[in-house]
């Protein structure tokens, strides 16, 4: 595995050994090195795969370089001792249900002949050849996919809006500035497959009438961005991007825009604004970015994971799909899994899962000493839910109903250590850090929130500091002029729903 978690612990080290191995054994001709992406159980990296013909595939944890000619050895039919291997058979592969993810870790995701032997733009030709616009939006309704960015807006409904629009000048953006702590399934479906996201992208164009688009990814992502540079060149040279795609008048030209690190600009109206070359703010909405976008033109903005659910819709069909999941909310969604538990990494589930699977079974639980006490979803626009409501199935709406939300898929487990006065200050930091200042409410209201939770934390706070904790969380809440601003307390107040014994527990006595 060749993606920024494996790669972080030495899996670059690993590669050039094991390449080396296996040309000092003569081995070239019997055994060919893959560089491939994310193989998900990331918290055991580096990661190497072995795929010997006839035999189950072997996955080792925790290779080093000294291990190189085990692996080579492994890899020309020869017992691999020495090296933990992972069963591929354990919940956290067996509960999974891959389709954003079903390539990352098989294909190469710098050489596009790879991708394209796994399938990649055959449901772009489809979609070209077969279904036509009406199609494809039809398509994309019927499977009742929502927004995987966090708000969980029917895409058939957005794309119709942009399809419907005046012809002339329009616009598809892909949202890949992935800013919440702890989440990094974005960054990984970039590095590992990222024709898949070219691909839905494209089939999105010709549904609603475009022939531009753009992917604003983070800055900080350097690895993605370059293996999304690299996978646009590719497609372009080989006719599947850019003008007269498989020959056909459909042209589509994509270009990268590298944000600067704030996370606002996430926000799609600020997102819009940075790609223009002005200051990214968000702006007041209607009207909405599929009526007025980018420049003024009709703009269908998606993020990474939504457009990487297309090329599979399209070439499964909406039926396929939407049996997948529960009434609400369909298909899968991947989370980066993180924090106090077992097994971290990349982990894609079918909607509705109950909680508990996730983090007991596929998460393997606490680790040793330690007792599971809540999760955090959705980053610091979320909340935090507690044990004892883990039968909640992953969907929208249940996890809206306990004052978190879905969010774009950051899950960190936390255990009797994590203090939620601490962990609700974390967040209220990072919003005020991160406030674009434009409207007075989350500009102000950030940092009183901040203020009082750090006076909470520190046992100097008075008696009655709740009411007017809460108070003021409703008014950043509701008075906020974007998502970042109204969605800033929700780590405060679902820590004092379930948590409030935390806070109470710190305040100076009336006496
Ligand atoms: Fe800027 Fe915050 Fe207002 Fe959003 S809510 S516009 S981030 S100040």
């Amino acid at each position: 595995c060749l993606a920024a978690s494996c790669l972080g612990s030495g899996a670059g080290g690993v590669r050039d050994a094991i390449a080396g191995a296996i040309a000092d054994r003569g081995l070239a001709g019997r055994v060919r090195l893959r560089e491939v992406g994310c193989l998900r159980l990331c918290s055991e990296g580096p990661l190497v795969q072995v795929d010997s013909e006839g035999a189950d595939p072997a996955l080792y944890a925790k290779v080093d370089a000294r291990l190189a000619p085990v692996i080579a050895s492994a890899a020309s039919g020869d017992p691999a001792e020495g090296i933990r291997l992972v069963d591929l058979g354990s919940p956290f592969f067996a509960l999974q249900r891959p389709i954003v993810l079903e390539n990352t870790g098989v294909v190469e995701p710098e050489r596009i002949e790879s991708s394209l032997a796994a399938g990649a733009y055959r449901s772009l030709h489809h979609a070209l050849h077969e279904l036509g616009p009406e199609g494809m939006i039809a398509e994309v309704t019927r499977s009742g996919l929502r927004g995987r960015g966090g708000a969980g807006y029917p895409t058939g409904l957005k794309w119709a809006t942009v399809a419907k629009m005046p012809p002339g000048p329009k616009y598809v953006v892909c949202n890949a500035d992935e800013g919440d702590p702890g989440a990094f399934m974005d960054r990984s479906v970039m590095e590992s497959d990222p024709h898949r996201v070219l691909e839905g992208m494209a089939i999105a164009a010709l549904a609603v009438g475009a022939d531009r688009g753009y992917i604003y990814v983070r800055g900080e992502y350097p690895l993605a961005i370059a293996r999304l540079d690299t996978a646009i060149r590719q497609a372009r040279r080989l006719g599947l991007l850019g003008s007269m795609i498989f020959d056909s008048p459909f042209n589509f030209r994509v270009d990268l825009r590298i944000g600067a690190g704030a996370f606002v600009c996430g926000e799609e109206t600020a997102l819009m604004q940075s790609i223009e070359g002005r200051r990214g703010q968000p702006r007041p909405r209607p009207p909405y970015p599929a009526e007025s976008g980018l420049w003024g033109c009709p703009t269908l903005i998606n993020n990474v994971e939504t457009f990487a659910n297309i090329p599979a819709i399209i070439r499964e069909g909406s039926d396929w799909f939407s049996a997948i999941g529960t009434e609400g909310s369909k298909g899968t969604k991947v989370f980066a899994l993180a924090g106090k538990v077992r097994n971290s990494g990349l982990v894609e589930v079918p909607m509705g899962l109950p909680l508990r699977t996730i983090v007991d079974q596929i998460g393997g639980g606490a680790p040793e000493g330690s007792t599971t006490k809540a999760v955090q979803t959705g980053g610091p626009s979320g909340g935090c839910i507690p044990s004892g409501l883990f039968d909640t199935p992953v969907e929208y709406e249940a996890l809206k109903a306990l004052g978190s939300i879905m969010g774009s898929g950051g899950m960190i487990v936390m255990d009797q250590d994590d203090d939620m006065v601490g962990i609700a200050r974390f967040f209220m930091k990072f919003c005020m850090d991160e406030s674009c200042g434009k409207c007075v409410p989350c500009r102000a209201g950030t940092v009183q929130l901040y203020r009082m939770l750090d006076r909470i934390e520190r046992g100097v706070a008075p008696a009655g500091e709740l009411g007017r904790l809460e108070a003021l969380c409703d008014l950043v809440k509701h008075a906020s002029l974007c998502g970042l601003g109204q969605a800033a307390p929700n780590p405060v107040l679902s820590t004092l729903r379930f948590f409030r014994h935390e806070y109470e527990s710190r305040l100076v006595s009336p006496d």
